[in-house]
């Protein structure tokens, strides 16, 4: 497989509930919780629920549904959090892939973040 899962990662030690989390909105198929260690005011992580490794896994294996509620929560954390742009000043979503992009966990995640202007995209 393209994909090998290691379940003892701990976002999903996260999901099964064997570490706690600051849960900030969750959906049948996603669960958003706030980084541990926050690089703007506002830090918010939203995984899937299904085994998915990274961007390109989740994009290529998971179904409509799952990737269309995983989206839906990032919209809604975006909304809870006041950084979209219905009324907010705006935020950054970043997914780190594999060795080059430097992915500490090997769960698909997307960081949103917000509260303050980000810093140029690239370093
Ligand atoms: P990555 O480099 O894109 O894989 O980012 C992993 C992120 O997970 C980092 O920003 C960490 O601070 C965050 N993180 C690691 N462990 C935990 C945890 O137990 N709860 C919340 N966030 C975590």
């Amino acid at each position: 497989m393209a994909f090998d899962y290691d379940d003892n990662n701990i976002f999903a030690r996260i999901l099964r509930g064997e570490i706690p989390n600051d849960t900030v909105a969750e959906n049948l198929h996603a669960l958003a919780f706030r980084d541990i260690a926050p690089k703007a005011p506002s830090h918010v992580l939203v995984i899937p629920k299904g085994r998915y490794v990274s961007f390109d896994d989740f994009a290529a294996n998971a179904s409509a549904e799952e990737i269309a509620g995983f989206m839906r929560l990032c919209a809604e954390v975006a909304r809870k959090e006041g950084v979209s742009l219905e009324g907010g000043n705006g935020f950054r979503a970043i997914t780190n892939a594999g060795p080059d992009g430097v992915q500490e966990v090997p769960h698909f995640h997307l960081h949103i973040m917000g509260g303050r202007m980000m810093g140029p995209m690239l370093s």
